[in-house]
């Protein structure tokens, strides 16, 4: 971002009072201008909190909350999460750490800073918790599972991780961080929870993001090829995004004991050269499936077994793939509508002109 955002205490401290009288929460998101960030941010602030949206803007994008100022409720501040956060900031209920790039093109583009945003950065999450008495939700991964060998995935399972591949700094960056919020927990400092995410999709993604669903929807918008990597026989679990912040929500603010991480995704498994025809479908693009080098260790499945959200919180998804899939390529199709970027009419409200609802 090339202009500094900055939100002050003064900002803020008329919403003190809400606070005191016990109607609202005062919460950070830390990379809440990011694609689940934002979700996220929107839905506290539709529970009724006051939310500090901290962003180092490296993947994050204003233009994912900038609706939200009209609560007035958002408050936002340009932060790097390698430093400590930001000491004239206000004393908050909950700190939501989603700070860290995602997607394995841009994790691995600065593979030392994704490792230290896991480390240094997660430690001044937990600082900032346990000096505020805040608790923290952390955004963990399917990836601390690797490759796995254990189909689908429990939270008991400890993983296949190779710890210097490519992938590495992001699976055992958040490995460590794991590791570290246990023992603070542990140490009595701080109530945390953590949730492992598995592949999530939805609105906001960037279309440039390098993932899965988003190349293969922007690809069929633009009639271009679709990339399948490798044989495309590898699976994975898509959930869609309001399904997820959904779980972590719920997760966060449980009275219920929560000891150790909580799997959050959608059990319905999908190879990737039947995502990429279901999408070709969908759209009514002419494009044609291409084959592109698989990435290395890119895991060959990936389903979460949700049993413990189920019990503990009453959590499961509800967004079927299809419907999930439709509101992901109308998103899509009016963002590059907007930027010239594709060449088919669309219908009112972004919906490809010709199919069907
Ligand atoms: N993939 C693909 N074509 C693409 C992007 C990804 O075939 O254009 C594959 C990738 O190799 C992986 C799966 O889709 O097997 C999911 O990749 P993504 O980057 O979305 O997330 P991951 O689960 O690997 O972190």
């Amino acid at each position: 971002m090339g202009k500094k955002f900055v939100h002050t205490l003064s900002d803020w401290s008329g919403r003190d009072a809400l606070r005191r009288a016990g109607v609202s929460k005062t919460v950070a998101v830390i990379g809440g201008a990011g694609f689940l960030g934002s979700h996220l941010c929107e839905r506290l602030l539709g529970l009724g909190d006051t939310v500090w949206c901290l962003d180092d803007f490296s993947t994050g994008r204003l233009g994912n909350v900038a609706h939200l100022f009209q609560t007035g409720r958002l408050l936002v501040r340009e932060h790097d999460i390698l430093a400590r956060l930001p000491a004239d900031l206000p004393r908050f209920d909950e700190i939501y750490n989603l700070a860290c790039p995602a997607s394995p093109g841009r994790y691995q583009a600065q593979p030392i800073r994704t490792a230290m945003i896991c480390a240094q950065g997660v430690l001044h999450c937990l600082e900032r918790a346990a000096a505020d008495g805040a608790r923290l939700f952390h955004a963990s991964t399917s990836e601390i599972y690797g490759d796995p060998e254990l189909h689908p995935q429990p939270e008991a399972y400890f993983g296949n991780v190779n710890p210097t591949g490519p992938r590495s700094c992001y699976d055992e960056g958040k490995r460590f961080a794991e590791t570290l919020i246990s023992d603070f927990t542990r140490q009595g400092g701080v109530t945390a929870r953590i949730a492992r995410i598995f592949n999530t999709y939805g609105p906001r993604m960037q279309p440039d993001d390098g993932r899965v669903v988003s190349n293969f929807v922007v690809q069929a918008l633009r009639d271009e090829d679709i990339t399948v990597y490798g044989a495309g026989g590898q699976t994975r679990s898509f959930c869609f995004v309001d399904d997820l912040i959904e779980g972590i929500v719920r997760l966060t603010r449980t009275d219920a004991a929560v000891d150790g991480p909580v799997n959050l995704g959608n059990p319905a498994e999908i190879e990737v050269r039947e995502l990429a025809r279901l999408v070709i479908d969908m759209t009514g693009s002419t494009s044609r499936i291409v084959h592109r080098p698989l990435p290395a260790d890119d895991p060959r499945r990936r389903r979460p077994d949700i049993t413990r959200a189920l019990e503990l919180l009453g959590w499961a998804p509800t967004t079927p793939l299809r419907e999930g899939l439709q509101r992901t390529i109308d998103h899509f199709a009016a963002v590059l509508v907007q930027t010239g970027g594709v060449s088919r009419p669309l219908a009112a409200g972004g919906t490809l002109a010709g199919l069907a609802p």
